[in-house]
């Protein structure tokens, strides 16, 4: 809890808005995976993490539960480990 992760943002359809990084602070660990193979089995199976989150975009702070993780970063929707250069 409380720490500090990317989240990567939805861009817009026509490309508008480019997905990108935001900081988002950790604000709960489901217990359990919530998505579809791995619904029901527990949060980390296979490397499978899921997260709620704070997320701190330019105008606004908004929330979002049971957030997917990817470190490829290339999904909107998804969170990742700061550590990359991006
Ligand atoms: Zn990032």
């Amino acid at each position: 809890m409380g720490r500090v992760v990317h989240y990567r943002s939805f861009g817009t359809p026509g490309g508008e808005y480019a997905s990108e990084c935001r900081a988002a602070v950790v604000t709960e660990v489901p217990q359990y995976l919530t998505q579809e193979p791995m619904d029901g089995c527990p949060n980390g199976t296979d490397g499978e993490w899921i997260a709620s989150l704070a997320v701190l975009g330019p105008s606004g702070t908004f929330f979002d539960r049971n957030v997917r993780q990817d470190e490829d970063s290339r999904d909107g929707g998804t969170w990742h480990w700061p550590e990359r250069t991006d």
